[in-house]
């Protein structure tokens, strides 16, 4: 479903944005995945299974978080934290970053919205639970200058939906929570992270 542009009041400074099924539809994406590596699979599970594990926890930094990342990702799958985040970084989210570009394309709605907003002088910001999000803007031909910050939860300290992610966006843009508008694609991460913080939200 694309965003009304009704959804924007006079009260909105600011849309946060969710990058993977968000800006693309990314239906089908693990088994692109999974079929452009095979040999990954169980590094994927574990990843995933990591991820699941630590939705909405606060981890205060982003060393901190990756460093707690890895060391439950390495139980997962036999290997050292070392190896999982070597794993991560160089292999997985490159690898993400080139289905994106070979398979999707950013949903119609996007650019006429954003546009919608500047016209406003409404602020945009990208929240991505991954990393590699300038990299994925890029992989769909998104301009990342339409963007007023492009940050990922990790980066701040913690996962989806932390409400501390809110309050340190909103602090950052220099707007309150209820000025706000996420838009997302779940429920129970990006529209939760709006509920506990007073914000609107906009299900894609
Ligand atoms: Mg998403």
């Amino acid at each position: 479903m694309q965003p009304d542009p009704h959804i924007l009041t006079s009260e909105t400074r600011l849309v946060i944005f969710d990058l993977d099924g968000t800006l693309y539809a990314k239906s089908n994406m693990v088994w692109h995945m999974m079929f452009a590596a095979p040999s990954d699979w169980r590094m994927m599970w574990a990843e995933r299974k990591t991820r699941k594990q630590l939705r909405g926890k606060w981890l205060e930094n982003e060393i901190a978080f990756y460093q707690t990342y890895f060391q439950i990702m390495a139980t997962y799958c036999s290997r050292t934290p070392e190896q999982a985040r070597e794993w991560y970084w160089n292999k997985y989210m490159p690898l993400m970053v080139n289905v994106i570009r070979k398979y999707y394309k950013p949903l119609e709605w996007l650019l006429p919205f954003i546009a919608k907003c500047k016209q406003r002088r409404i602020r945009l910001v990208i929240l991505s639970d991954y990393g590699h999000a300038l990299e994925k803007l890029e992989a769909l031909g998104i301009n990342k200058s339409l963007f007023d910050w492009v940050v990922s939860a990790p980066e701040l300290g913690g996962l989806k939906p932390a409400s501390q992610l809110i309050t340190l966006i909103t602090n950052h843009m220099g707007v309150t929570p209820s000025q706000c508008l996420v838009i997302g694609d779940r429920e129970d991460t990006d529209g939760q992270l709006a509920q506990t913080a007073g914000a609107a939200f906009y299900l894609v």
